[in-house]
Order: structure tokens, then sequence, then C-alpha cells
């Protein structure tokens, strides 16, 4: 967020909390104070500013993970002063992230006989923007040796509507045009009849989704793949897959062994994902990863010094804590491939329940009930006698602690409105079942209240804040 100054007001007065002395004082908003106080009083007065944030456990908008164990949190809290780009200070550190990318290059089949490479990123954001770079300049080089006009045209990026903002961000901050293919009506997700439509010389990739983020829904990698491998028959502009992994891929490995979406796909060139989503570390944390070195032009490569000898590094940022990392190696170490599977496995089951559930009321349609990620997104039924919409019933669950988004689909398909909730390790059977008794609560309450009439053009227009 960027902040300014008419975000924030004085108090108009000082009501000392708790009868010491230090804390008859205002927070700093403008400038700093000019004395200390106690240590022990700031950290009261911190964090009840913060008291009446939403829980996050109840966020079920959220992708990111909302708890650790307290042998992480202490791990992660006792290895926040390392820093992830100093390499040579801590050489172990970068054993551990080193580790990470070998385990991930595993489960995602990387060829073993191949050079593939990979880093640990702030979040799938910040690796999406690696791979898109990687993609640009593999193109360029691609391109110029083709003999191209370079000029022409700018180059372009192929994804289904869909998307999520950060790659909105990638193609406005590197000068890219985003080329959105829109949503295949039937199975909401990139589609497989127009996509290569939309790919030319300028091209500098395609970008699958594994869990689309307005649905959890998957794009097919796999026919993606088979229509590149066509098209790169017939021309010399190659075109490669970068897939956008985020959700999936911390847990089709796990979970759905038979998918085939990763480097096993001849096209698919690089992958990323979160691991502070299914990757069940704290927020923030991400990894990209290449197939081949090559894919990975040397201009994007920049050397730190690592043990008196240089090391290749990737990254948007510089410094940084490693305690991100440590949190992921710990899961890794901790859970294994089959707790993963199994805390995966319990947490789809907790979302069959929940859209059973939701299901057994009759008011809803599913767009997609969990079939893949433990995501669950519904509409309103055409047919529904009821005053109130979707938005209203966020607004009711939110008195309870909950929070469901609601919210229009892309482009092409606008006019459905959903609410989407997503499941996360944390949300155990027993919090699912008393959601089910606020959710059902909810609607008897909007049944016998008073609903202002919505007036559906200005409702249309209207979108409720919701970016990941
Ligand atoms: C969450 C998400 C991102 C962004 O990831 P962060 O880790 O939050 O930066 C990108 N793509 C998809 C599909 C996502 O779901």
């Amino acid at each position: 967020m960027l902040f300014g100054k008419k975000d924030q007001e004085e108090s108009k007065y000082l009501d000392p909390i708790f009868g010491n002395p230090n804390e008859d004082a205002d927070l700093p908003k403008y400038k700093l104070a000019r004395k200390s106080m106690q240590a022990d009083v700031a950290y009261r007065m911190v964090k009840d500013e913060l008291e009446d944030e939403g829980n996050a456990r109840q966020n079920l908008a959220t992708f990111c993970q909302t708890y650790m164990e307290p042998e992480a949190t202490q791990l992660m809290a006792e290895t926040l002063e390392k820093n992830a780009i100093d390499k040579s200070e801590y050489p172990r550190t970068t054993e551990i992230e080193n580790r990470c990318v070998n385990i991930l290059a595993d489960l995602w089949h990387a060829p073993k006989d191949g050079n593939y490479l990979g880093t640990s990123t702030v979040g799938s954001s910040e690796a999406c923007m690696l791979g898109g770079l990687a993609m640009k300049f593999a193109w360029r080089k691609r391109a110029e040796k083709l003999g191209l006009d370079l000029n022409a045209h700018k180059p372009n990026l192929v994804i289904s509507s869909s998307y999520q903002v950060c790659w909105e961000k990638f193609c406005t901050y590197w000068d890219i045009e985003l080329r959105e293919v829109p949503l295949d009506e039937n199975d909401l997700s990139l589609n497989m009849d127009t996509v290569m439509d939309y790919v030319d010389e300028y091209t500098i990739g395609i970008v699958g989704i594994m869990g689309i983020t307005y649905t959890g829904r998957y794009d097919n990698i796999k026919k993606l793949n088979d229509l590149v491998e066509e098209y790169n028959k017939h021309t010399d502009y190659k075109v490669y897959i970068h897939v956008d992994a985020a959700s999936g891929g911390f847990y089709t490995p796990f979970v759905e062994p038979e998918i085939e979406w990763d480097f096993k796909l001849k096209n698919v060139v690089s992958i990323n994902s979160s691991g502070h989503k299914y990757g069940l570390v704290y927020p923030g944390i991400g990894w990209v990863l290449w197939r081949d070195a090559k894919f990975v032009p040397q201009d994007l490569i920049f050397n730190v010094s690592y043990l008196g000898g240089e090391m290749p590094t990737m990254a948007i940022n510089f410094s940084r804590s490693a305690s991100q990392i440590i949190g992921q190696y710990y899961n890794f170490v901790r859970y294994g491939f089959d707790g993963y599977r199994e805390i995966h496995q319990r947490t789809h089951e907790v979302a069959k329940y929940i859209i059973k559930e939701i299901k057994k009321t009759g008011r809803f349609k599913v767009v997609n009930g969990a079939q893949h990620l433990p995501i669950l997104c519904y509409a309103l039924k055409d047919d529904h006698a009821q005053e109130w919409n979707l938005y209203d019933l966020s607004d009711r669950l939110r008195m309870r602690g909950w929070q469901v988004p609601t919210y229009p689909m892309p482009d092409n398909l606008n006019n459905l409105i959903v609410q989407r909730i997503v499941c996360r390790a944390d949300l155990g059977m027993n919090v699912a079942i008393e959601f089910i008794e606020d959710f059902k609560a909810c609607l008897e309450e909007l049944d016998h209240a008073h609903v202002l009439a919505h007036h559906s053009d200005e409702q249309k227009k209207t979108t409720y804040g919701f970016t990941h």
C-alpha cells in the first residue's frame, strides 16, 4: 500500500490505557516522539493497535498460511537476522535454500540429466516477475537471431483473462502487451480452442495457471503443451510455457500425482509457486524454477560473493530475512511427502463437507466444488427468489467473523457473481462445522431481514475489494 498524509488523523483526546504514565502518550503518526518509552509498554501499545483486525483463522478469503507449528515459529523467530542474500556470511542458510530448490525440482519432475536451476523469492509475484523476465530476454535473443524487427511491435504475453494481478503488474512494469484469452465458458479456464490464435512472433511465452485465483480450477497444461508442440513444428519463432502454480505447485504433486502439468511436459520451461500458500509457510516466500539454465539469459544473473568465490543470484530484491526459507525447509523436514499429502487430503475432505452442506441449502449452484484444490466457488441459483444477494451474505458472515469474498468473474463472464472459500490446513473439521452453522444462520437471518432493494445496474458496477 502507498500511504499519504490524508490517510491519518491525530486522535482528538487521549485515554491512558493501563495506568502506567508511559502509556499516557499518543502513538506517533506523523513524526517521531521526542522521548523513548519502555519496551513492554511499547509492545503493549503496538499490539493493542492491532487488536481489532480480523481473525486470520476465520479469513476464508486468503490463500496464505495462517498457522504454523510452535517449533516452526520459534525456529523462524530465531533466524530473523539472517540475510538471505548474504551467501558468504550464511553459507548453511544458502545450502538450505539450495536443498529446497532441489526438493522442488524433484517434486516437479525436472529432467534429472538437465541443468535445472531456481531460487526462493518473496512470493509468487516476485517469482512471476523473474519467470516473465527470463521469457522476455530469451525471446529477444531468439527473435534477434531470426532477424525480427524488435521495434515494430511490443512483445506480448498470452494468458487467460482470469490471471492474478501480478501478471498485469509484470506487463506494465516491463512494457509488455498482456494478451488476455477470454475464459472458456464451459470449463472456466484457459480456452484451448482459441489460445493459439493469440500467439505470434512477438509472444514471449504463454502462461498456464494451476489454481485459477477466481475459482481454484486448473488450466489444462497437458493440452496446452500439445498445442505448443504442434505450433512449434511449423515456425522458427518457438514459444514456451510458464506455469503459474502459485497454489497447485505445492498441492498437485502430493494429492494428484496423475495430473501432468510440470516439467514432465517438454514445453513447460519454468514454474512458480507460493511457499506461503499450500507450501504451509507464513508469508512471504515463493519459488521459481527453470527446467534448464538455457532458459535463463545470463544478463539476468548477478553474482554475489560466496565463501571467497562468486555465486549467481537472480532476484528483484536484495536483502531480506532468510527465516521464511528456513521455515520452508522445516516443513519439508517435518512433514515429508506423506505429511504434506495427509494434511492436504484432510483439507480437501473439509472442503468437500462444506460444499455438500452449502449445496443442501438448495440456494446455490456450484462453480467449483473442490474439484482439485480445496477451493470452493459458488453462485446463487438463477431462479433464486430471495431479495438478498451474495454481497449481503458476505457482510452477514463478516458479522460472525468470517471473511468470505464475493466478486464478479472476469470480462466475458462478469455477469456471474461468485463467492469463494479457500480451505487451508488450519480449517479443521470442527471449525468447518461451526462455519456451516453460522452460514445457515446467516441465510435464515437474511431471509427475515429487511434488505434494501438492490438496483441491479448499480450492483454490477460495484466491485468489492478482491486482490488475491
Ligand atoms: C496468489 C497468486 C499469485 C501471487 O502470489 P503471491 O505469493 O501472493 O505473491 C500469483 N498467481 C496466482 C495464480 C496466485 O494464486
